[in-house]
């Protein structure tokens, strides 16, 4: 056994820098009134009486949260992936499938099945102040700060797999993004790739998608990004159907869902997405979890991410390649898993990941209930480490993750879920 690729199929390298850029974008939308709330009066919702931009300040605390390594560079965090992974399986050779994000609509209406998006009816841009802006943001700033100093969890370093990250770390990166100017001069700012392409340009998803093509260009083979799609975000879906995002050297792989933000699977605009994914053969990953992120299971719109919601989807698509991320993790009925099995086995194209199972009592019930001889799911299920978001559990480092896996599967297994359904998935052949 050994030397092959094994792949990663559900990780996300994103940093603290993106966490902050994208806040700051929120933040300036709000004072621009171009923000798309449901209730688009901003007097009433943040700047309310329960304190000054109390929804951006949590914003800003729980995103910090998820992120672990939120210190090092994009470059660092694929460079720990791969050693761990090296450590685990010293034989072979490794891919990685890190997913986009895009948090800047979390706050925004709700998009609901065959809703179109809104548009901004009687809402007039207003030209930001600089002053009012920078001051708003020092104070989120002021609260992150005192919130991060008062944290006595370790970050984990990705650098040398050792040492914890310092505060002042964190620090450093808080006083880089204070100032606001970048913001303000956002088309100006020379953002590389999507500076061609015609979607709605908010500073932290463009910095996040630059810093993954990047690493595309620099490091050919090592990395296959999906790319973030929000319904909500203007022209998104039409630079998808341009093309544009699968085209050329550095570029993405397939497209990452995350219903959870506040959109149903079957809202109007992502038709177009299913059909031109299915036609290309572009495979699609979406969040199929009861927790995630926001955390908690009671989250507002944790409803979407129901795989019953994409049933209709698959019988129109059947071509389409879909992977049921969490294979509908942190549900004690297994209700949603049940659902995700019994998709497989009535369709051609459904895959699923056990991304972010940090306990081998989590990875059981699944093989009790599902992992089975002859099932369908021993040629569909993935591996996924969904780093660096596990790390926020507290239970894991990326060395017993591996061994969680080692002890639960075979080595034959362990090959199916980490090579030969991964590359099925990806439509990838060597
Ligand atoms: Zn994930």
């Amino acid at each position: 056994m050994g030397n092959y690729y094994r792949y990663d199929a559900h990780c996300h390298i994103f940093t603290l820098k993106y966490v902050m850029k994208e806040v700051k974008s929120l933040l300036h939308d709000i004072l621009n009134r171009t923000y798309p709330w449901k209730e688009p009066k901003v007097e009433k919702g943040l700047l309310g009486s329960t304190g000054k931009w109390k929804d951006l300040k949590n914003l800003l605390r729980q995103l910090y949260e998820i992120i672990r390594s939120s210190c090092g560079s994009e470059g660092e965090n694929l460079d720990f992936l791969l050693d761990e992974a090296k450590k685990a399986f010293p034989n072979d050779s490794y891919r990685i499938i890190p997913l986009m994000m895009d948090v800047f609509y979390m706050l925004a209406y709700p998009l609901d099945k065959d809703e179109e998006p809104q548009m901004l009816k009687g809402i007039k841009a207003a030209l930001v102040d600089e002053k009012e802006f920078q001051e708003a943001w020092n104070d989120i700033l002021e609260d992150f700060t005192s919130y991060v100093q008062s944290q006595n969890t370790t970050l984990r370093s990705t650098k040398g797999g050792g040492g914890d990250v310092k505060i002042d770390q964190v620090l450093k990166i808080i006083e880089q993004e204070k100032s606001v100017k970048g913001t303000l001069t956002l088309k100006a700012s020379g953002l590389k790739s999507a500076d061609t392409l015609g979607f709605y340009h908010t500073e932290g998803y463009c910095y996040h998608m630059d810093k993954l093509m990047e690493l595309v260009g620099t490091r050919s083979g090592q990395l296959y990004p999906f790319v973030a799609i929000d319904p909500r975000r203007p022209g998104i879906i039409d630079t998808l159907l341009s093309g544009s995002f699968f085209n050329g050297d550095a570029r993405f792989y397939g497209v990452k869902l995350y219903p959870r933000m506040g959109y149903d699977p079957q809202c109007k605009p992502l038709d177009a997405v299913y059909k031109y994914c299915s036609d290309n053969s572009i495979p699609i990953t979406y969040h199929c979890g009861m927790g995630g992120f926001p955390p908690g299971t009671d989250w507002k719109y944790t409803k979407y991410g129901n795989p019953e919601n994409f049933e209709p989807i698959i019988k129109k698509y059947p071509k389409l390649r879909i992977d049921f991320a969490h294979m509908g993790s942190t549900d004690d009925t297994y209700k949603w898993a049940e659902t995700v099995n019994r998709l497989i086995n009535e369709n051609d194209n459904v895959y699923t990941d056990l991304s972010c199972y940090v306990s081998t009592k989590e990875l059981d019930p699944i093989m009790k209930r599902f992992w089975k001889d002859k099932a369908k799911l021993k040629t569909r299920l993935m591996f996924g480490t969904d780093f660096d978001v596990m790390y926020f559990t507290g239970k894991v480092t990326m060395e017993n993750y591996y061994n969680n896996f080692k002890a639960t599967f075979t080595e034959d297994e362990l090959k199916m879920i980490m090579h030969d359904n991964p590359m099925s998935f990806m439509g990838i052949k060597d």
